[in-house]
């Protein structure tokens, strides 16, 4: 993958999380969604458009974005789901008049970014490196996502706790700061 494009989806998720002060964990994706009044939720069951196989889709009108997403999923997957969305508006993918959505067959380039964004603000890294929340059951429990996104997440922590690559990024040590009460509450009740 791009590196590029990687480090793009990772900031953006910083910023997401700076921008609409996100401060615990499981990050609550429908308080991002209540905080912008550009952005509008719909429950597959009522909107009916969902092919099968397809989890979201983020539809633009004019300057507002409504994310459909198939609401009889699990609450886990939901979430993911919408934070997926999310990134594809926060990552500017949204051309209007033109509709991305996610699939599970398809990977291109906008949906692995979508797929790192979701993967960022739902369990950003420097706040499991804190609380050394490393193991995939461990990060499913906190982050509320699934044992499947946390397993990739898991690996991915330990390359980056082997790296020690940590605050080298101004936007993460914002980032840490604004958990930091977050993570007082939680070392001193383990
Ligand atoms: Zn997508």
């Amino acid at each position: 993958m791009d590196y590029g494009k990687y480090k793009n989806a990772r900031n953006a998720s910083w910023q997401c999380i700076l921008d609409y002060n996100i401060n615990i964990l499981p990050v609550k994706v429908t308080d991002i969604i209540n905080k912008s009044d550009n952005i509008r939720l719909v429950k597959n069951s009522v909107a009916k458009i969902l092919c099968n196989g397809i989890s979201g889709i983020t539809i633009v009108d004019n300057d507002k974005f409504i994310i459909v997403y198939k609401d009889t999923d699990n609450s886990k997957r939901c979430r993911f789901t919408i934070a997926h969305e999310l990134g594809h508006i926060f990552l500017g993918h949204m051309i209007v008049n033109q509709t991305t959505y996610r699939t599970f067959a398809v990977q291109n380039d906008t949906e692995s970014s979508a797929n790192i964004f979701a993967r960022d603000l739902l369990a950003p890294a420097c706040v499991l490196h804190e609380l050394q929340i490393l193991t995939a059951a461990e990060i499913s429990r906190l982050c509320n996502i699934s044992l499947e996104a946390a397993t990739y997440r898991s690996e991915r922590m330990q390359e980056l706790e082997k790296r020690n690559a940590f605050y080298k990024h101004p936007l993460e040590q914002k980032v840490i700061k604004q958990f930091n009460q977050f993570i007082n509450k939680n070392k001193s009740q383990s």
